[in-house]
């Protein structure tokens, strides 16, 4: 495996639970990237995509993502803080209410719960919204979906790659791999010290870098970063805490049960630059102060590499004999990343599949 991210590390228990020996490489310490920078945010359906496999795989995820949950409690001990919290969705303008309307639809059609609230309501879920939120209330532009959850990244990667290594797995940090070299017996991997690892299999799972040991499409990478910057906040005793996650638009806030709230985030082209900009930050604080939430307490902001694809659907399954690659799931890989282990495996192990995995292919 390449890429100890919470997508390869998820690969990597999969498939051990299942009776492969795997190794797993990471060049610096595991789950550090993006998938440390997240939010943890579990939406009961597909939040970004109209796409019908990704909501397919979203269908696939819900149960898995407490599945998992429950597995890493009984197996390491850890809590990875999953928690169905619940979420607030407003729509601050028409093109936005227009997409979340879709997406209620399509959530509603497989049986997810979306209320639309009044300001009664409102005033219940969230005593301290602003004005302007009781505005979009009152036009019908303010929904609760009480399904939603959330987990606390990097909890879930601490918790993962201990149960990786309960299964017998290897778990090795600051080992870059540079090459992939396959014939038709074997793979080997070369790594930056110059060692050379031998496997029957890889698994492309480096995220944001994946296209490193991929061809290009028409040109352009397979994989590119896009940066999200994301606020931690804290809440003072004068602040009820939060009990849901709440978006507006294209942003969000996911309260902790230990009174911190994370908010986010911005989704920007700014290739492998990691740094948190006042324009970012700034954007975010505005969003921050416009729900009412002014009197929260900025503690740190950081940034994180989110995995894109051109036509924004991830890369899960072979890429040629020996090669698989799961990687490209942008603002969703924490909520897809066990379905994906599944669909890897079961393409590896030639198992019948749950779903149509075509549109995830290399070669769509
Ligand atoms: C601000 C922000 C908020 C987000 N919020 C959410 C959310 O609420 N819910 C959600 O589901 N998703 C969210 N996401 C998206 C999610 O975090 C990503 O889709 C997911 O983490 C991608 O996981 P990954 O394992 O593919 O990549 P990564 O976590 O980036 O892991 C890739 C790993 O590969 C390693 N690596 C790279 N090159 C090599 C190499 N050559 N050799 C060895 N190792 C290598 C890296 O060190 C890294 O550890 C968010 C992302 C960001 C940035």
């Amino acid at each position: 495996m390449i890429g100890a991210g919470v997508v390869g590390l998820s690969v990597a228990e999969e498939l051990l639970s299942h009776g492969l020996t795997v190794t797993v490489f990471d060049r610096q310490r595991a789950g550090r990237e993006a998938s440390w920078a997240g939010a943890g945010i579990l939406p009961p359906g597909s939040r970004y995509s109209s796409h019908p496999a990704i909501e397919e795989l979203a269908a696939l995820s819900d149960p898995l993502n407490e599945r998992l949950s429950q597995r890493l409690r009984e197996f390491t001990g850890l809590d990875d803080g999953f928690w169905r919290c619940g979420a607030l969705y407003f729509a601050g303008d028409d093109r936005q209410h227009r997409e979340l309307a879709a997406m209620y639809d399509r959530w509603r059609g497989r049986g997810i719960a979306v209320n639309v609230i009044d300001q009664a309501d409102l005033a219940d879920l969230a005593p301290y919204a602003s004005d302007e939120l009781e505005r979009f209330a009152a036009e019908g532009r303010a929904h609760y979906v009480p399904s939603e959850s959330q987990a606390r990244n990097p909890r879930r990667l601490r918790a993962l790659t201990a149960l990786c290594q309960a299964w017998g797995g290897r778990v090795i940090e600051h080992s870059e791999v540079v090459e992939i070299a396959e014939s038709p017996e074997q793979v080997t991997l070369r790594l930056a010290d110059g060692d050379r690892f031998v496997a029957g299999r890889v698994v492309i799972a480096n995220g944001a870098w994946a296209s490193r040991f991929l061809p290009q499409r028409d040109g352009i990478d397979w994989v590119r970063p896009v940066r999200g910057q994301m606020l931690l906040l804290s809440r003072p005793e004068s602040i009820e805490p939060l009990g849901m996650n709440l978006h507006v638009g294209p942003h969000y806030l996911a309260p902790r049960t230990d009174g911190r709230v994370l908010a986010g985030a911005t989704v920007e082209e700014a290739a492998f630059d990691k740094s948190t900009t006042a324009a970012g930050c700034g954007r975010l604080l505005h969003f921050v102060n416009q729900t009412g939430l002014g009197g929260l307490r900025l503690e740190q902001a950081w940034a994180g590499l989110r995995p894109a694809t051109a036509d924004e659907l991830p890369l899960i399954g072979p890429a040629s004999e020996r090669t698989y690659v799961a990687a490209g799931h942008f603002r969703a890989g924490l909520q897809f990343a066990s379905a994906t282990a599944m669909l890897i495996r079961e393409q590896m192990l030639g198992q019948p599949p749950t779903m149509d995995v075509s549109p995830f292919r290399i070669d769509r």
